[in-house]
C-alpha cells in the first residue's frame, strides 16, 4: 500500500521499525500536514511521506519531517540534481590553455 518509489533497494537503508513505529510517529507529530516551506509559507497539505531533514541515515524523529507527495517528489528530484552537480564538480579540472 505504499508509493512506488519505496519498493526497491531504498528500503534497505531504513531501520526495521521504520514503517511500524518511526514513520507513523513523525506523521502524527506533524499532524499529517506537509512541513515543507515554499517561499516562507508552510505547505500544509496532507502529508503521506516522511523525509529526512539531514542525513538520510539519521532516523531520529527530530531529524524527520512529514511531507506531502508533491513536495517529497520535488525534494527527491532536487537532491538528484545536486548529486549530479556534485559529480560534475568532482571531475578533474579541465585544462585552461590560455591561463598562465
Ligand atoms: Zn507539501
Amino acid at each position: 500500500m505504499s508509493g512506488g518509489w519505496e519498493g526497491s533497494n531504498r528500503r534497505n537503508e531504513l531501520p526495521p521499525n521504520w514503517h511500524t513505529v518511526i514513520r507513523p510517529a513523525v506523521l502524527q507529530r506533524d499532524e499529517y500536514r506537509c512541513r515543507n516551506r515554499i517561499d516562507g509559507y508552510v505547505c500544509g497539505r496532507r502529508a503521506n511521506q516522511v523525509d529526512h531533514i539531514g542525513d538520510k541515515h539519521d532516523h531520529r524523529i527530530e531529524m524527520l519531517q512529514a511531507l506531502c507527495e508533491d513536495c517529497h517528489n520535488r525534494k527527491s528530484s532536487r537532491q538528484g540534481n545536486e548529486a549530479r552537480w556534485a559529480v560534475k564538480m568532482r571531475r578533474p579540472a579541465e585544462r585552461h590553455p590560455g591561463l598562465l
